[in-house]
């Protein structure tokens, strides 16, 4: 019995984690100078929540969801993204207490039940932001300014923002009609799912992957001349203020978001280099949600993306350096008698610095072989009892014998000089 990790899934391997941490880490910091704190919620939910919170025409919630009964036969699901999760635990703790806008992160795995092909895994990774209690434009375009900040920051330059209008509850009603009239003629060209979207929400339909579909789709009518005063003035705002802060963007109005739970603003930030899947994140205003699931009525905004997708952008974009970053010191011993002061020494210096060494009793030449592959920064021979230490850097061939109380401050002033 040979024992593989299950379909859809995979390891993430030292050869590769240190580009998630860096993703990760790029994502933390962005996300603090813009005010969003981390929450961390279960793995699992009552299915109920997704349901609900996602919508029964969504795929997600028809085709993709684990769901399992428990040891006392309650309904879970492992959780396929995050904005649900993070609303029930909004309401649940009260967190919009004295109307305050509450500014939330996360950056976790989801589970979706999906066919894998390259780069779409049944475990994922997720990276997301939720602004919840305000109905201000101004949070839309923070949600996408700080998106543009993060993939800048990333090596990503030079994205683009594509924008349009979900509608809300008053103007959708009327524009679903419209959009059935108008498909109506040609509704059988479509594909079966456009067919089964088109009686539950003919907008679902702009989601449809079939290049066929979409053609059809081309001169449908826009959303965009269909908004009410409100939603056309919260559209105004939003671009006022993406002008405001200089993001570059443009008006989609064939942009949909696979959810049902979006009003107002939708969004998607491309990568136009990466070609026809330049999609980074996407996200939107939801401000029925917090109702829907039990609140009070309360306007939200919120973004998130698949970090696989994002990391084997950054990939092909040449974003990451060549090699994992290796420790600061290989230690090396050339004698017998050396190997074992080498543990003291490693000891001390891991105060300071990451320190590999050899475990094995191997020769010199292969040690000296195995510090190169770490990529280690510095390679620090110690002849053993007696002898002098020879401190080199990899990369520059610099080298200095110091006295064995003063690797430390050689090391440190090597990394301080220009
Ligand atoms: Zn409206
Ligand atoms: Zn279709």
């Amino acid at each position: 019995m040979k024992y593989t990790a299950p379909r859809g899934t995979q390891d993430i391997l030292p050869a590769d984690s240190w580009k998630w941490q860096r993703v990760e880490r790029v994502f933390r910091e962005t996300a603090e100078r813009f005010g969003y704190k981390e929450i961390r919620f279960p793995v699992f939910e009552e299915t109920e929540l997704f349901a609900r919170g996602i919508g029964d025409s969504t795929d997600i919630v028809r085709k993709e969801m684990y769901t399992f009964p428990d040891r006392k036969g309650r309904s879970l699901t492992l959780r396929p993204e995050g904005t649900a999760s993070v609303v029930r635990s909004f309401i649940e703790h009260s967190m919009g207490r004295g109307a305050r806008v509450t500014k939330l992160r996360y950056f976790c795995p989801m589970f979706r039940y999906e066919r894998p092909q390259a780069g779409r895994y049944r475990q994922f990774w997720q990276w997301g932001l939720e602004a919840i209690g305000s109905l201000s434009p101004a949070i839309d375009a923070e949600i996408i300014l700080f998106s543009v900040r993060y993939f800048e920051g990333l090596g990503l330059e030079r994205t683009e923002a594509r924008i349009n209008s979900a509608g809300c509850p008053s103007c959708t009603p009327a524009y679903n009609d419209l959009l059935r009239k108008e498909l109506a003629p040609r509704l059988e060209r479509f594909c079966d799912d456009c067919r089964e979207r088109y009686e539950r929400n003919p907008r679902r339909m702009f989601d449809c992957k079939n290049e066929s579909c979409q053609a059809l789709l081309s001169d449908a009518p826009s959303i965009l001349d269909a908004l009410c005063d409100e939603c056309r003035d919260h559209f105004a705002g939003v671009e006022a203020h993406l002008k405001a802060v200089s993001v570059p963007y443009v008006i989609d109005s064939g942009l949909a978001r696979g959810l049902d739970y979006y009003t107002k603003t939708i969004f998607e930030i491309h990568y136009t280099k990466l070609g026809a899947q330049s999609a980074l994140c996407g996200g939107g205003r939801y401000d029925g949600l917090t109702e829907e699931l039990g609140g009070k009525p309360t306007p939200a905004c919120g973004v998130s993306a698949g970090v696989e997708r994002l990391i084997s952008a950054l990939e092909e974009e040449g974003a990451f350096p060549n090699a994992a970053p290796g420790p600061d010191i290989y230690l090396v011993a050339g004698s017998d008698g050396a190997a074992e002061l080498n543990v003291a020494l490693a000891a001390r210096l891991r105060e300071t610095f990451s320190v590999e060494m050899d475990y094995q009793g191997r020769s010199f030449n292969k040690q000296m072989q195995e510090a190169g592959r770490m990529n280690a920064r510095f390679v620090l021979v110690n002849q053993g009892e007696g002898g002098p230490l020879k401190l080199r850097e990899a990369a520059t061939g610099w080298e200095v014998s110091p006295g064995e109380g003063e690797i430390e401050k050689a090391i440190r002033d090597r990394l301080a000089s220009p």
